[in-house]
């Protein structure tokens, strides 16, 4: 690729060493137009920013900054938001969107590829790698096909929060450097009814070792490009799986790329896990959208559950198929591995070990899923079906009427463990801070909870878990903060009134989501009235 004047290369933020792999391994596309059109026997397309009016910076992870090896004088740099919108390159950048392909909602859509997201290099870091920065939302690029390549301040927003929120949970998940307005404004029909309004438009710039999808393998797989395929699938295992090639001496074989596959399907299975723990939807859980290294991608209408509802879903597209909503989340991992499976299998030419990986991936997430459980709960040690049994149970007595999720988990460590038989004033209380309305709870609920709240005690008599241990164990699985869809959607409208501070101060927050941080106790609350059917706050479109 070559660069020329009009590029705008500047010798900034030197601290910053770009080490471009990804670029050198793997086939560019040979058409450097940006046009979009089918790209074959290529990784990437050749394809630079498209320059914004009025750049402004308005959130920064330092977390993020400081992996990267930022200067804390580079943040507040006046070119930074020049760089990070996509106005002006660094030198050592190489542009580039990716190809891929995926399915949505359960069909083959051929190729996809980066439509709005570019690729600025790797930047080798002290203790994480090679970390490629990604704008999202920076114009067009030969995988727009229709759309216009932008984001809009509300999306952008919501990616830079969650993805930062998710990280301090401690969830796998891609990385966001920085928020910036580009100063121009973009047109949407957010709730698709034919009536598009003016918004602002924004840049997040993303960060992850990897950026490979599942729909990355299915591609070239589709296209029965073969080599294509094997390039790819021996550059993530070389990269960011290289403890499977050194077991495997170095060789690229049959029984590499099913160990691979087998970690793949690990990596999801207990990412999808973690998402239950906190109440994560991710809403267009698409094989494009599924990371190749197991982190949560491509934050999109995304929501939290507020009430425990394993049907909800908050992406109105899924509205009526309800194909992504919260439970079935684990079961749609497996499917997507099932279709990545189906591309590899020309490198592996044997089903039986593949569907062997597959049926083991339910098998450890029922496995991880207790587990989980049983932490949530504070015991020690997970003690098999009983256990299961009492698991099973609250999850449907937490289903009966609208019950916070956050709210009880967080209230459930507060429950005093005693010899004594359990009497109503002991768990009342409890359920009470986090039911929605506490008129609906009848006679016969309350006999069941009183029954539940008997035998969580029994078994926690009978745990080696000490009060104190039970407490620390339930407190730092399950998380008092979560981005709250309202949360997110108030900080959205003071921002799109030039107000920044609660994008600032929830980024503040979510940084401990485990702690108890009283002083900002409104921020854990239940989801207020209000909210309950507001845009934004319940439900969500994918328009972006
Ligand atoms: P998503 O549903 O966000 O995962 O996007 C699916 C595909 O559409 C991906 O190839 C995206 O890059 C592309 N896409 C989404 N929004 C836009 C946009 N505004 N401009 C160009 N491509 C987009
Ligand atoms: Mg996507």
């Amino acid at each position: 690729m070559f660069f020329s004047v009009e590029d705008n290369i500047i010798s900034l933020f030197t601290s910053l060493s770009f080490n471009n792999q990804f670029i050198k391994a793997l086939p560019a596309d040979v058409d450097e137009t940006n046009q979009p059109r089918q790209v074959h026997n290529a990784a990437y397309s050749w394809v630079k920013p498209t320059s914004v009016v009025k750049p402004k910076l308005i959130a920064v992870s330092q977390n993020v900054a400081g992996i990267l090896g930022f200067l804390p004088s580079e943040l507040t740099h006046y070119e930074f938001a020049e760089v990070f919108t996509g106005n002006k390159l660094l030198a050592g950048m190489q542009p580039f969107a990716m190809c891929y392909g995926g399915h949505q909602f359960g069909h083959w859509a051929g190729q996809l590829g980066d439509g709005r997201a570019i690729n600025l290099g790797e930047v080798q870091t002290k203790n994480h790698g090679l970390q490629m920065l990604q704008l999202k939302g920076a114009g067009r690029t030969p995988y727009s096909r229709t759309a216009d390549g932008l984001a809009v301040l509300r999306s952008s927003i919501r990616e830079f929060l969650c993805s930062e929120a998710m990280y301090h949970l401690g969830i796998p998940t891609t990385r966001a450097l920085s928020l910036c307005l580009t100063g121009e404004q973009v047109t949407r029909d957010m709730f698709y009814d034919g009536y598009p309004k003016l918004e602002l438009g924004a840049v997040v710039c993303r960060v992850s070792s990897s950026f490979l999808r599942f729909g990355s393998f299915q591609l070239p797989a589709a296209r029965k490009d073969l080599s294509l395929l094997k390039q790819l699938v021996d550059y993530a295992i070389r990269t960011d799986f290289s403890r499977l090639l050194d077991e495997n001496s170095g060789v690229y074989d049959a029984n590499l790329y099913l160990k691979w596959f087998a970690e793949v399907s690990e990596r999801t299975c207990s990412l999808i896990v973690h998402w239950l723990r906190v109440g994560f939807v991710h809403g267009v859980m698409n094989t494009d959208n599924m990371s190749i290294i197991g982190e949560t991608i491509d934050y999109g209408p995304y929501g939290w559950i507020d009430n425990f509802d394993i049907h909800w879903t908050p992406n109105t597209t899924d509205a009526q198929g309800k194909r992504y909503c919260f439970g079935a989340q684990a079961e749609i991992g497996q499917w997507n591995l099932f279709q990545l499976a189906n591309a590899i299998f020309p490198l592996i030419n044997d089903a039986e070990p593949l569907n062997k990986i597959l049926n083991e991936y339910a098998e450890n997430y029922q496995r991880q899923w207790c587990l989980m459980m049983a932490k949530k709960l504070g015991f020690a040690h997970y003690q098999g079906e009983s256990d299961q049994q009492l698991f099973v149970d609250l999850e449907v007595l937490l289903s009966s009427i609208e019950t916070d999720m956050t709210v009880f988990y967080r209230q459930l460590a507060k429950f005093e463990i005693k010899k004594a038989p359990v009497q109503e004033q002991d768990w009342l209380p409890i359920l009470t801070a986090a039911i929605y309305n506490s008129a609906v709870l009848s006679l016969t609920l309350k006999e069941q909870w009183s029954q539940w709240f008997t035998r969580y005690s029994e078994r926690c008599q009978q745990d080696e878990h000490s009060t104190v241990d039970k407490i620390t164990l339930m407190n730092n699985t399950n998380p008092k903060f979560v981005l709250r869809n309202y949360l997110a959607q108030q900080a959205i409208e003071a921002a799109e009134q030039g107000d920044y501070s609660e994008i600032e101060k929830l980024q503040k927050i979510l940084q401990n989501p485990y702690n108890e941080q009283e002083h900002y106790q409104a921020y854990a609350q239940k989801r207020p009235e209000w909210a309950r059917n507001k845009a934004g706050c319940s439900a969500l479109s994918c328009s972006s």
